[in-house]
C-alpha cells in the first residue's frame, strides 16, 4: 500500500486493523504494544459492523441523516468520508437488521467498556484481563458478523494462518477461564466443607426481587439469586429509549456467600444458552 491517496472500504480497513492488532497483542511484546493492539482490534470490529450497516444502505451509518446525504446516494456518490455513528449505535442499528444478534450486546458493551477505558481514561486496571476480554469477544463477535451479516468466509477474508491464530488464543484464554472457575470452585468448596466464611465478594442486593433468577450454587447446591440489570440507551436530544441491554449483574447465593461479580464468568458457569434464556425471559 503507498502512502499517497488511499481508498479503503470499511472491510479492508477492518482487515488491516486486525492483522496489524494480533501482531501488537503479542504476549511477548510490552504492555503499550499490546494496549495498542487491543484498540485496534476494538477498531477493526467496529468497521466490519459499519460495513454490515453499509451494505444494507450506505445511509445507515450517518449519525444524522439530510437531504444533501440521500441526494448523493440517489447519485451514487459514497456516504464514507461522513462522520458516522458510536460503535455502540452501530452495533444496536445492526441488532435491528439481525435481532438474532442481541446476545452479544453484554460481548460488544464489555468492548465499549474496555477500549473507552484505554482510549480516554487512566489509573488502575488489569491488562491481562482486558487483553483477554478483547481477543476472546472480538473474536466471537467478529465469527457470528462474518457468518451471519457479511456472509463471508473467514479463512478467506483474513487468511487462514491469521483467523486460525485468533481462534487458537480464543479457546486458550476460554479454556484458562473456565478451568480458573473450575479450580476456585473446587477450592471454596473444600473451604464450605470446613465451615468456613468464603472469601468471596460482598454482594448488596437490591429491594427489588422482580430481577432475580435462580440458579443452583455450586457450592452448596441453594438456589443463588442471578442479578439482572438493564442498561438503557437514551437518546438525549429526543428523550426517546434507543434500546434495552439486559445483562448478569452478579450471582449471589445468601446460603453460603458464593458470588460472581464478572458477567463472563456468570455465563461460563450458567452455560450461554441458559444465560440467554434467563436474560430474555422478562422480554417479549
Ligand atoms: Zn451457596
Amino acid at each position: 500500500m503507498g502512502h499517497e491517496v488511499n481508498n479503503l472500504s470499511f472491510i479492508e480497513f477492518g482487515v488491516g486493523f486486525y492483522r496489524k492488532g494480533l501482531e501488537l497483542i503479542n504476549p511477548e511484546k510490552d504492555d503499550f504494544s499490546i494496549m495498542s493492539g487491543c484498540l485496534l482490534l476494538v477498531i477493526g470490529l467496529e468497521k466490519f459492523i459499519k460495513q454490515v450497516l453499509i451494505n444494507h444502505n450506505p445511509l445507515m451509518i450517518l449519525e444524522k441523516v439530510g437531504f444533501d446525504d440521500v441526494l448523493a446516494v440517489h447519485k451514487d456518490k459514497s456516504t464514507l468520508d461522513k462522520r458516522s455513528v458510536s460503535l455502540e449505535i452501530a452495533f444496536e442499528r445492526l441488532t435491528k437488521l439481525f435481532p438474532e444478534m442481541e446476545f452479544q450486546k453484554h460481548v460488544v458493551k464489555n468492548l465499549i467498556r474496555n477500549r473507552n477505558f484505554l482510549a480516554h481514561s487512566a489509573g488502575n486496571f488489569n491488562l491481562k484481563t482486558i487483553e483477554n476480554n478483547v481477543r476472546v469477544n472480538v473474536t466471537v463477535t467478529t465469527q457470528i458478523i462474518c457468518e451471519k451479516c457479511l456472509k463471508t468466509d473467514l479463512c478467506e477474508l483474513f487468511g487462514k494462518d491469521v483467523w486460525q491464530e485468533m481462534l487458537d488464543y480464543k479457546e486458550a484464554y476460554e479454556e484458562a477461564e473456565i478451568l480458573e472457575l473450575e479450580k476456585r470452585i473446587s477450592f471454596l468448596k473444600r473451604i464450605y466443607s470446613e465451615g468456613k466464611k468464603l472469601p468471596c465478594t460482598s454482594v448488596k442486593l437490591s429491594k427489588y426481587a422482580e430481577g432475580y433468577h435462580y440458579y443452583d450454587c455450586p457450592i452448596c447446591k441453594s438456589a443463588a439469586i442471578i442479578e439482572i440489570e438493564i442498561d438503557v440507551d437514551v437518546d438525549d436530544r429526543e428523550g426517546i429509549v434507543l434500546g434495552a441491554w439486559p445483562y448478569p449483574n452478579f450471582l449471589y447465593c445468601e446460603n453460603c456467600g458464593f458470588s460472581l461479580i464478572d458477567s463472563d464468568e456468570i455465563e461460563i458457569l450458567v452455560g450461554e444458552e441458559t444465560l440467554r434464556e434467563i436474560l430474555y425471559s422478562g422480554f417479549e
